[in-house]
C-alpha cells in the first residue's frame, strides 16, 4: 500500500500556522494542519484583543482564533488534532511521528509558538495550581475579593495584573527593574489603576503557603538583597516564554534565545523545505499580526517551492 504523501503540513493551531494553512489551502496544495491537543495557542488565554487590524471593537483571543480556524477550514485545509512526537527531516519527503501515527510531508511549515515559562524555584512547583498560575483568565475567578501578585513587567504582565482587578482587591506587580518592558498604552493603563501597586527591583525569593495553598511571597530587593514578606492569596508569573521546540531534536539551527532561525526576509530554515513562521522563530515582533504575516509568507514560500518540484 503505497503511504499518502502531503504537499503541505503545518505543524501548531496559532495565527501562524491558521494563516499558513489559508494560503496553502488557497493555493490549492490541499494543506495538512495539525494543531496539538489545546488548539488556538497562546491566544487562548487572551482576554481583548485590541491591535490586530479589522476588528473595530476590540475581539476576544478565543473567538479571533475561532474564525481564523473557521476560514482555513471553508477554504479547504484538513485538520488533526494530535500531538507530534518527533520529525525526521534527514531527506525529503519529511515524516512527522505523531502519537498515533505517522505523516509524510513534501514541505513543512513549523509554526509551534511558545510557551510560559516559570521561574523554575521549588515552591513554585509545589504551589502549582494551588496559588501558582501562569493564566489569569483561567484561574482569577478564583481570587475574588483577595490578594495576588503578578511577576513581570512585559505586556503580558500589565494585561494580566489589569485583568486581576476585575476580582482581586489588590494586585501586586513585582518587576526587577522600574521601567516596564510593556507597550506604553499598556504599561499607562497598569499604572493608572488604583488597584495596582508596583513592586519595583524585585524578584521572587520564596512563594510561602501552607497546606490549602499560598498564603505570601517572599520578595527580594535586587538593589540590597532585602526581603519582605507579602501577603498574598495567588501568584501569577508573566515573564516571558520559551519557544517549542523539544520535537525537533536538534535539527533545525536555533538561536540562542531557542528561536528557530531563518533567512533573512524569508522563513526558510536551514533544511530546504522547512520553513517556519511565528513565535517559534520571532524573538523580536512576537504579535498576533506578525505571526499571521510569517505564516501566510512561509505558505507561500512552501507552494513555490512545490512548484518548483514539479
Ligand atoms: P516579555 O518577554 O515581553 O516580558 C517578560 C517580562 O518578565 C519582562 O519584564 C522581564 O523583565 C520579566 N522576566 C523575565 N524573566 C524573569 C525572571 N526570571 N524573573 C523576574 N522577571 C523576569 O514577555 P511577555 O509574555 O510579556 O510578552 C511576549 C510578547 O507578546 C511581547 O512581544 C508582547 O508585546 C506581546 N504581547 C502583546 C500583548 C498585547 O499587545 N495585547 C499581550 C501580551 C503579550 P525585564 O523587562 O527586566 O527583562
Amino acid at each position: 500500500m503505497s503511504e499518502e504523501v502531503r504537499n503541505v503540513v503545518i505543524i501548531g493551531g496559532g495565527p501562524a500556522g491558521y494563516t499558513a494553512a489559508i494560503y496553502a489551502a488557497r493555493a490549492a496544495a490541499k494543506p495538512l494542519l495539525i494543531e496539538g491537543w489545546e488548539p488556538g495557542g497562546q491566544l487562548m488565554t487572551t482576554t481583548e484583543i485590541e491591535n490586530f487590524p479589522g476588528f473595530e471593537n476590540a475581539i476576544t483571543g478565543p473567538e479571533l482564533m475561532n474564525q481564523m480556524r473557521g476560514q482555513a477550514v471553508r477554504v479547504g485545509a484538513d485538520f488533526m488534532t494530535d500531538a507530534v512526537e518527533s520529525v525526521d527531516l534527514s531527506q525529503r519527503p519529511f515524516r512527522i511521528k505523531t502519537s498515533s501515527g505517522e505523516v509524510i510531508a513534501k514541505t513543512l511549515i513549523v509554526a509551534t509558538g511558545a510557551k510560559a515559562k516559570w521561574l523554575g524555584i521549588d515552591s513554585e512547583q509545589k504551589f502549582m495550581g494551588r496559588g501558582v498560575s501562569a493564566c489569569a483568565t483561567c484561574d482569577g475567578c478564583f481570587y475574588r475579593e483577595k490578594v495576588v501578585a503578578v511577576v513581570g513587567g512585559g505586556d503580558t504582565a500589565c494585561e494580566e495584573a489589569i485583568y486581576l482587578t476585575n476580582h482581586a482587591t489588590k494586585v501586586y506587580l513585582i518587576h526587577r527593574r522600574d521601567e516596564l518592558r510593556a507597550s506604553k498604552i499598556m504599561a499607562d493603563r497598569l499604572l493608572a489603576n488604583k488597584k495596582v501597586e508596583p513592586v519595583w527591583f524585585s524578584v521572587v525569593d520564596e512563594i510561602l503557603g501552607d497546606d490549602a495553598g499560598v498564603t505570601g511571597l517572599r520578595v527580594k530587593d535586587i538593589r540590597d538583597d532585602s526581603t519582605k514578606d507579602l501577603q498574598v492569596d495567588g501568584v501569577f508569573m508573566a515573564i516571558g516564554h520559551k519557544p517549542m521546540t523539544d520535537f525537533l531534536g536538534g535539527q533545525l539551527e536555533l538561536s540562542p534565545a531557542g528561536n528557530i532561525i531563518t533567512r533573512p526576509d524569508s522563513t526558510a530554515t536551514n533544511v530546504k523545505g522547512v520553513f517556519a513562521a511565528g513565535d517559534v522563530q520571532d524573538e523580536v515582533f512576537r504579535q498576533a499580526i506578525t505571526a499571521a504575516g510569517t505564516g501566510c509568507m512561509a505558505a507561500i514560500e512552501a507552494t513555490r517551492l512545490l512548484e518548483e518540484d514539479d
